[in-house]
């Protein structure tokens, strides 16, 4: 693909112009990004106050698959990307008949669907080093009676809807056969996955971005805890986890974005499992075709951030490799910190927290707070590993933010 030269104009005098289809906070930081180095933005998203259509030049407000916003968006946009993970592949497909695009559709289409996921990782299971969960799909009735009397190795599991699923919706925990048949029911009877419960020790994920000529590049993986099924904590310094399983955990998600032809950036989540070796074995869990809130860390902390990364990829820029500069910790901000313990709105301490060292506060312009919902995250850098988890555990402590003991 021909580089979109940021700051051009074209012989109609348009502005070089970065396309996004998708508002959220990962659009909003998207267009930060494009926006520094000089690109122009335009965000597809019906919502009127969504976090990037506020900061986007062009905000097109329309629904993801509306024919006509779609057209404008193509016509004032030299390339285009996506920012949620459910938006219509179809969307996609319509974009690249007359625009470059990444993630293409049929990668999006796969990351949306947990069965065709799996089935990728499996497929390129040789390559990458990793499998998924033990897992069966459910999509019948038939299938459900069958997984019931043959597969009791995967009970206690959790059953996960294969499509429409994030932070940790659209999922059971079941112990029984008995349960798995209501959890089913209870998902409305549609197409899932029942996955083995794993003993897991630790979480973490990889960032790799790729360009259009094949040029890859990587992050350290970052160690992520989950509470009630949302991120809430990221860790990422060098002894974050045993370097054998770090360096296993790069290799694989780099092979599993070479495999699938990927362009753009891409999160790999993976499981370190208690399989009875020293430091664990490493199991693949899903993987997001965009930036990942595990690493909004490197916008503070790198000295090229993931969505600096997914710009260059996205206008066929060289890609740089990132250095993380320093030590860093982020903490999750879910709409629960602005909630009283009777439920009732309250400011958070800023002064407070931002009275701390190495600091750094990212909201996402949403201005109504519910619980679980992702208003913003804090970054923590310093120095020192030691120091950061300090400061950490402090800002923790002023915002009643779960998850630190865990690392
Ligand atoms: P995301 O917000 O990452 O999109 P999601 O809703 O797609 O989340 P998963 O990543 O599948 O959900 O699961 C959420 C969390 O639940 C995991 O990070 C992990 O903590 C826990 N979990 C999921 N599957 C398993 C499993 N097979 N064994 C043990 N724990 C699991
Ligand atoms: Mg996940």
């Amino acid at each position: 693909m021909t580089p979109i030269f940021p700051g051009s104009v074209d012989a109609a005098g348009q502005p070089a112009t970065l396309g996004v289809l998708g508002g959220g906070q990962l659009g909003r930081m998207f267009v930060h990004a494009a926006q520094r180095l000089g690109y122009f933005t335009a965000v597809l998203e019906p919502d009127a106050q969504s976090p990037a259509g506020l900061v986007s030049h062009h905000h097109i407000q329309t629904t993801y698959d509306d024919p006509a916003g779609l057209a404008e968006l193509a016509q004032l946009c030299q390339s285009i990307t996506t920012e949620f993970e459910n938006v219509p592949a179809q969307a996609l497909q319509t974009l690249a008949q007359t625009r470059p695009v990444a993630p293409s559709a049929a990668v999006v289409g796969i990351a949306q669907n947990r069965i065709e996921e799996k089935a990728h990782f499996t497929a390129c299971a040789d390559v990458s080093g990793v499998t998924c969960a033990p897992y069966a799909v459910i999509e019948t009735l038939a299938q459900l009676q069958a997984v019931q009397n043959e597969r009791a190795d995967l009970l206690p599991g959790i059953l996960k809807t294969a499509r429409m699923g994030y932070d940790g919706k659209g999922q059971v925990r079941v112990k029984t056969a008995k349960e798995l048949a209501a959890a089913w029911a209870e998902l409305g009877s549609v197409a899932c996955v029942l996955e083995k419960m794993l003993p897991l020790t630790a979480e973490c994920s990889v960032l790799v971005a790729r360009g259009w000529d094949g040029q890859i590049v990587s992050f350290a993986p970052q160690r992520n805890v989950h509470v009630n099924g949302i991120l809430a904590v990221t860790a990422a310094y060098e002894g974050n986890m045993p370097s054998v399983l770090a360096d296993r955990a790069r290799d694989a998600a780099v092979a599993i974005a070479q495999h699938l032809g990927y362009v753009g950036v891409l999160c790999v989540e993976f499981f370190v499992v208690d399989d009875g070796t020293e430091h664990g074995g490493l199991v693949v869990n899903e993987m997001a075709p965009r930036p990942h809130n595990s690493g909004h860390y490197t916008i503070d902390a790198c000295d090229a951030s993931q969505f600096d990364l997914q710009v260059h990829a996205l206008a066929g820029l060289p890609l740089p490799q990132s250095r993380q500069h320093s030590p860093a910790i982020m903490l999750n901000l879910l709409g629960d910190v602005w909630l009283d313990a009777n439920g009732q709105l309250q400011e958070p301490d800023w002064q407070a927290v931002l009275r701390l060292p190495g600091t750094h506060l990212h909201l996402y312009g949403k201005l109504d707070a519910r619980a679980g919902r992702k208003m913003g995250h804090l970054t923590i850098t310093g120095p020192d590993v030691d120091g950061v988890k300090a400061v950490a555990r402090r800002a923790a402590a002023l915002l009643s933010l779960p998850g630190l003991d865990a690392i």
